[in-house]
């Protein structure tokens, strides 16, 4: 009856099965090395995200939008500046990481512009990062502490660290890479997510030209709102 619950579920693709271009830019099951040298295999399955509407309505988790990972400026590929955008799909894991920090924070949790996921032709991506996956963000701010001094910065890392041993920081510093001094850098490492509506039987070449997606599960909560109340069984 009301829009706020038309919101389509999502779409997840198989990257194997993009077009050329999309396939050279995400480079899907591809290795990467980070700065110490060491490999790590490139996520396959993605969001995909048809309009800048629907990534504005989907909330992957109570305060945090899928918007919010794909915001990218002019360092982003073209072909991932426009509609549909592809949002690896451990992008809620992280989602879900941040609410949990928003609350131990007490405050609200902004993420930068490139400061979500970033594809391996993204020209911040030197090395294995793991916004690369999509489960990394920066964050700018915290409630009204703009973070860019040594205090502010170390005094969040504290909070993320004490929060879960999943979650990674970086240091208060000037390299790239390796410190942060304008923004809290959190990532969960180099997590990638199979769908449970993806099927791997199938080798990693594209199918003839036969895409291979499948639309995410409804949410629980969206199942039970959709039943007739009356029932008070759990
Ligand atoms: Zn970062």
């Amino acid at each position: 009856m009301s829009d706020a619950h038309e919101v389509p579920n999502l779409k997840v693709v198989d990257a194997f099965d993009l077009d050329d271009e999309l396939r050279s830019i995400l480079k899907p099951g591809e290795m990467n090395r980070d700065a110490q040298g060491r490999r790590h295999r490139l996520p396959r399955y993605f969001y995909e995200v048809p309009s800048h509407e629907l990534a504005l309505r989907t909330r992957l988790t109570p305060h945090f939008g899928l918007n919010e990972f794909t915001l990218v400026d002019l360092k982003e590929a073209p072909r991932l500046q426009e509609f549909p955008r592809y949002v690896p799909c451990a992008v809620r894991t992280l989602a879900f990481y941040l609410e949990q920090f928003r609350s131990a924070c007490g405050a609200s949790v902004h993420i930068a512009v490139n400061g979500g996921y970033r594809s391996p032709a993204h020209k911040l991506s030197l090395g294995s990062t793991p916004h690369m996956w999509g489960t990394a963000a920066d964050v700018y701010r915290i409630g009204s502490s703009i973070l860019k001094t040594k205090e502010a910065i170390e005094k969040f890392n504290e909070i993320a660290e004490d929060l879960s041993d999943d979650l990674h920081v970086l240091p208060y510093g000037h390299v790239t890479g390796d410190n942060a001094d304008d923004h809290v850098h959190l990532d969960l490492g180099y997590l990638t997510l199979i769908p449970r509506e993806i099927s791997e039987d199938r080798m990693e070449q594209p199918q003839e030209n036969r895409p291979r997606f499948a639309f995410e599960d409804r949410r629980r909560k969206e199942r039970r709102n959709s039943v007739i109340v009356g029932s008070d069984t759990e």
